[in-house]
């Protein structure tokens, strides 16, 4: 689906989709300070709900913070913006929610001390980010050539534009060679995560997904780990390696586009019978019931739009 709708919320007001536009020499194009939150609204039998809106907000001004951007507008704020956006669109199916703080135009040069702060959102209609096909029988994914962001260098728990060059080129290559989706290792070799989306296996029925060393701090893996321990599954949160990853029982990816994403093959191993596992099914069920409020226990995830 395109990314296009009626409106846009920036800085402080909604205005016409075609009338939010930036200058050439916005300061973020060119040195790639920006940061940006990536949030879904499931259409629920009572209406359009935004899922885990507080947590995306406070994980956006927490990654502004990081990369020394003051945004100007509060978590309550941002909140309130995101669901008079959704409102003011009038949509009738799942939405996918944008909202990015950024660096405007005025200064050049490195230094974005003096680079006015601006923020807008944007929303527009979504199906599943790796295919309804995808969600049903598993995607085929490359070991990347690419190590994930170095927390020497990078700071992964910014959902930073500038750490995305590093998941695009990952990307890149992952599709020209034929392929759906990379998967990231570390420095040291073990997983990280994917372009957009945390990992988990499956090994003899436990759940085993990485502690977020490289990693963005996921509220899908996190929505994941307690959806399992409610159906009393086993999480380990430990480093998985390259071989371990190949010979798991089942493995899939998670994430707010990603939702959850079972993986049949990796590197040309076939993982488990080389199509989406039990036990991802189990999971994959149980998240969509949350995400559609199905699931009163997790009812306090969910932002509904009256
Ligand atoms: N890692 C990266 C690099 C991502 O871009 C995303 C998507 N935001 C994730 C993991 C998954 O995070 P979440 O579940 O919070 O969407």
């Amino acid at each position: 689906m395109k990314a296009e709708a009626k409106k846009i919320w920036m800085d402080g007001k909604i205005i016409d989709f075609k009338d939010a536009t930036i200058h050439v020499l916005t300061h973020s194009l060119h040195y790639g300070n920006a940061v940006f939150e990536g949030t879904r609204a499931y259409k629920t039998d009572k209406g359009l709900a935004i899922y885990r809106l507080q947590d995306h907000t406070k994980r956006l001004l927490e990654s502004a913070k990081i990369t020394l951007i003051d945004c100007p507008y509060s978590q309550s704020e941002l909140e309130q913006a995101q669901i008079e956006l959704i409102k003011a669109n009038e949509f009738s199916t799942n939405v996918y929610l944008r909202p990015i703080i950024f660096l405007g135009d005025g200064t050049m040069g490195v230094s974005h001390k003096n680079a006015p702060v601006r923020t807008a959102i944007a929303a527009w209609e979504v199906g599943a980010y790796l295919g309804e096909e995808g969600l049903k029988k598993g995607i085929k994914v490359k070991i990347s050539s690419f190590a994930r962001n170095s927390v020497k260098s990078s700071m992964g728990k910014a959902k930073a534009s500038a750490n995305y060059l590093n998941s695009q080129l990952a990307k890149y290559e992952a599709l020209e060679a034929g392929y759906e989706e990379a998967l990231m290792l570390d420095e040291e070799g073990f997983v990280a995560e994917g372009t957009g989306e945390c990992f988990f296996i499956v090994k003899n029925g436990v759940l085993i997904t990485p502690p977020n060393d490289f990693s963005l701090k996921s509220i899908t893996q996190d929505s994941v780990i307690k959806i399992a321990e409610g159906l009393n599954l086993e999480v380990k949160r430990q480093r998985i390696s390259r071989d371990e990853v190949y010979t798991a029982d089942e493995a899939f990816f998670t994430g707010t586009a990603a939702e959850v994403t079972p993986i049949n093959n990796i590197d040309a191993r076939i993982i488990g019978r080389g199509q989406r596992g039990e036990l991802t099914k189990l999971i994959q069920d149980a998240y969509f019931d949350v995400v559609y409020g199905r699931n009163e226990k997790f009812s306090s995830f969910l932002t509904y739009i009256h």
